[in-house]
């Protein structure tokens, strides 16, 4: 199909916490999203969208089964309804297969989460990056990490980049979850991506070299106690995310870049004891007679994130302190948003990090249907202009705020 005849629909992909924020904030915006495809591999997630949608909001959107996987399906799928964008809301897995499908029927792509071979608990954008030739032979985008971080934090940065510094120097993400789902462990996004995630080795960017320090339920783990806006100090550890990877290539000037999370010693106690009993190991083991994957069969007696809404109280608040030149003056800036569990969940059902991920998802969908972000080829979220996703998160949920502040620590 001719990928620059925007019809106004869009496929999302995936029906979990994520995909199922982003379809109701597709809805609430017909004038750009004029139809709507939740396609998954259970159908019976995608009926349960479809109905509180039409519920909250009177729209009608289509529905379909799909392995996401198998990529002649998924094309099949994409040439009959022949959307403008795809929106993979599904897990890091799928990306490449998705990204296959859409070069095959030349339709945009947007994601959340760079790609993560199955087997592998191991994340980088290399896999995805290769695609660029061929995106842009074709002549249609793949937006890659649109979600709050990667997303959010990127267009930041980029933000900041073009209007509060001349350089930047020193660049901080702070995710904090101030948030209590009264469960006595659950993970806010897919159980398995989240935990292969947290319990990595850390890295972060200094002047050029990745330096490498132990995993967040290791002795000599890096964390600090961060006073947040509207919840407080809370600790926070230096954890390796993948924004950092493109940031450090687009951010002209950067002399170092982290990320830090905050965890409650509860949530890292049980961490600490499902790895050291074998729980959160990705290769199969024989049970009775059966392969199993253990992190798999953990995931399968955790809450649903998407279930956690129902009792979440507290808010997130998730940014960027940046300290840099400006004017030959050196200035530090915290540029974050505060999001609060229940109004996410009064308006979508969801809690705010699937909501934290999936307005920024249909912020960049829409930036691709209204033409503000335009290209071929594959591209990092902070190599797109910010003003208008800015101005955007601003009216659809997610307001922001820029501060003065005290630069952070070089060593904790
Ligand atoms: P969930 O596990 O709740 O949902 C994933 C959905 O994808 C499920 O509906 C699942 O189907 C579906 N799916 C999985 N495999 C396939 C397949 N082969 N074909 C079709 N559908 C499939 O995840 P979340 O909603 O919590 O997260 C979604 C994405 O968002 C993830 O990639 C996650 O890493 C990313 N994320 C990004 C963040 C950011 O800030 N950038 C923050 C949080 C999440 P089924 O229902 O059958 O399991």
């Amino acid at each position: 199909m001719d990928s620059s005849k925007n019809n106004g629909r869009i496929m999302i992909i995936g029906a979990g916490g994520v995909a199922t924020v982003a379809a109701h904030k597709c809805a609430q915006v017909p004038e750009v999203f004029k139809e709507i495809m939740v396609a998954s591999r259970t159908l019976s997630k995608c009926e349960s969208i479809k109905k509180d949608i039409k519920d909250r909001y009177g729209r009608e959107i289509h529905i379909a089964q799909v392995d996401a996987d198998n990529v002649p399906e998924l094309t099949r799928l994409i040439e009959s309804y022949r959307p403008f964008l795809v929106l993979n809301l599904a897990l890091p897995y799928q990306d490449l297969h998705i990204m296959e499908a859409c070069l095959a029927t030349g339709v945009h792509y947007i994601d959340t989460a760079n790609y993560e071979p199955p087997d592998e608990a191991h994340f980088e954008y290399s896999w995805q990056w290769a695609y660029n030739d061929r995106f842009r032979e074709k002549g249609i985008m793949a937006v890659l990490g649109s979600g709050f971080d990667p997303g959010v934090t990127n267009v930041f940065a980029a933000y900041a980049q073009r209007h509060l510094f001349d350089e930047i120097h020193y660049l901080d993400i702070l995710d904090c979850n101030a948030g209590d789902h009264g469960h006595p462990f659950a993970t806010n996004f897919n159980p398995e991506i989240n935990i292969r995630e947290v319990t990595q080795t850390v890295r972060h960017w200094q002047e050029g070299r990745w330096l490498k320090t132990p995993p967040i339920i290791e002795d000599g783990s890096i964390h600090f106690s961060f006073d947040y806006p509207v919840v407080g100090k809370r600790e926070s550890y230096l954890l390796y995310h993948e924004e950092l990877e493109s940031l450090v290539l687009n951010i002209k000037g950067l002399k170092r870049a982290r990320f830090w999370m905050t965890f409650s010693e509860n949530y890292l106690n049980h961490l600490k004891v499902l790895k050291n009993v074998g729980m959160t190991r990705i290769d199969e083991v024989d049970f009775e007679g059966t392969k199993i994957v253990p992190i798999k069969f953990l995931k399968a007696l955790l809450p649903e994130p998407s279930s956690l809404g129902m009792r979440y109280k507290g808010k997130t608040v998730i940014g960027n302190v940046m300290t840099g030149i400006k004017d030959g003056r050196t200035i530090t800036r915290y540029i974050y948003n505060v999001c609060d569990h229940e109004d996410a969940f009064r308006e979508t059902g969801t809690q705010a990090i699937a909501y934290t991920t999936g307005v920024p998802a249909m912020i960049g969908a829409m930036m691709v249907f209204t033409g503000l972000w335009q290209g071929a080829g594959v591209f990092n979220i902070e190599q797109l202009e910010p003003d208008g996703f800015m101005d955007v998160l601003n009216r659809y949920g997610l307001p922001w705020q820029v501060v003065e502040c005290p630069p952070l620590p070089d060593n904790f």
